[in-house]
């Protein structure tokens, strides 16, 4: 039987480089980096050269690196971290962003905040018309995902980001599924803090970063009602083999995504090709409509919804799990609510008909993909609709 990862949203299998520095860092250099001995100094050692590798890689300065367990942690050190140390106010975020950032902002409006949800279109892109009035008092912080996981939606992070700072509100992205398909260039972005995870690039799991300027770090540093102390952002052992790997991941990128005012260019990859190439075999499936944008998308995001040719909807759940037992792996939405019954809030906010708003299948490449699982993927695929369609008659 095959075995074709098509899941590289949810996480992804981590690169043999990785795999070799964890382990070089695991046996040889397991000093506490908070010591002053020799162990010490060795582990602080490749934990600050891990750091400066990860900022020039992005134009940014070593001290604008914060390490996390993860961009859920990010977020959370974004948000509710930052709005924790300012005048309450209103916090604006899209109504496709990730549970994570979903959970914090509820929060907040236990502790005063009000939030408002600027309201997307039918491809998941933010609708421009209602900046006065999301950018207006009293808005304290913005908070975008950048690349939308489920349906691959980009939104204009840095024209947002220029209107905030215009207005002296604070921005966030949350680029965790962004980073994967090229380098960011942090000195020409417009937004505040940045959060980003490392196993979505092959890195390992439990280490993530939240970039943040200088002005948000004295928000988030040394205040003792954290447990942040001596400018770290969270206490605790730094892990230097997650760190090392995550640098060893973030090696592995190259290539610059362009970052204009309205778009995100992304470099042409081998996974974009991978992705094109099986979007072009997808596309004229009579039980599979494409949502999300048609072009601008990220570029490894593929997502449709399943139903027969006469429109009756296949469950999403159905489809991946049919997939599954023949060696191809899927998902039908973002792997932090698809293991949730019930309609797909993403889905809802992009205005899916009710009918099939269980009938998402997302599909998210990475550079593990040849051509060859392209075309079994194709047929599989095909195989398993036809198969979910017939049981259905
Ligand atoms: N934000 C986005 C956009 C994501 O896709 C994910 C992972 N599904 C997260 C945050 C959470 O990342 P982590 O697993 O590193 O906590």
């Amino acid at each position: 039987m095959v075995s074709i990862y098509l899941d590289a949203s949810a996480t992804t299998p981590p690169h043999i480089n990785v795999i070799n520095r964890l382990k070089e860092i695991q046996s040889d250099c397991w000093g506490n980096p908070s010591s002053i001995h020799k162990f010490g100094v060795n582990a602080r050692e490749i934990l600050e050269r891990s750091r400066l590798s990860i900022a020039n890689k992005f134009k940014a300065d070593a001290d604008e690196i914060f390490f996390t367990s993860g961009a859920t942690e990010s977020n959370y050190f974004a948000i509710k971290g930052v709005c924790n140390n300012i005048d309450k106010g209103r916090i604006v975020i899209t109504s496709v962003e990730h549970p994570s950032i979903n959970l914090i902002a509820n929060q907040l409006v236990n502790d005063g905040w009000d939030i408002k949800y600027w309201p997307v279109d039918r491809e998941g892109i933010i609708e421009l018309q209602y900046m006065d009035e999301m950018l207006s008092p009293p808005t304290k912080l913005v908070s975008l995902i950048w690349g939308q996981s489920e349906i691959g939606s980009i939104q204009p992070v840095n024209l947002i980001g220029m209107e905030c700072r215009k207005r002296n509100i604070l921005s966030h992205t949350d680029a965790t599924q962004v980073l994967p398909s090229g380098l960011i260039d942090w000195s020409c972005l417009n937004v505040d803090m940045l959060s980003a995870s490392a196993h979505k690039l092959q890195g390992p799991k439990g280490i993530g970063l939240l970039m943040m300027r200088e002005s948000i770090k004295d928000l988030l540093l040394n205040n003792p009602s954290y447990g942040f102390k001596n400018g770290l952002l969270r206490s605790g052992t730094e892990s230097v083999p997650l760190i090392a790997g995550f640098s060893s991941a973030i090696d592995l990128l190259n290539e610059y995504i362009e970052i204009n005012d309205k778009q995100t260019i992304f470099p042409v990859t081998k996974v974009s090709r991978m992705t094109n190439l099986l979007k072009s075999k997808l596309i004229d499936s009579k039980q599979l409509t494409l949502i999300g944008p048609n072009s601008d998308r990220l570029p490894n995001n593929l997502s449709f919804l399943c139903h027969s040719e006469s429109m009756i909807p296949i469950r999403g759940r159905d489809i991946v799990r049919s997939l599954s037992k023949k060696g191809v792996y899927t998902s039908s939405g973002s792997a932090c609510s698809s293991s949730f019954q019930g309609p797909n809030p993403t889905l809802v906010a992009i205005n899916v008909d009710k009918s099939l708003q269980e009938s998402g299948l997302r599909i998210t490449i990475g550079p593990w993909i040849t051509n060859n699982d392209i075309n079994s993927a194709s047929n599989i695929i095909f195989e398993s609709l036809q198969s979910l369609e017939v049981k259905k008659q």
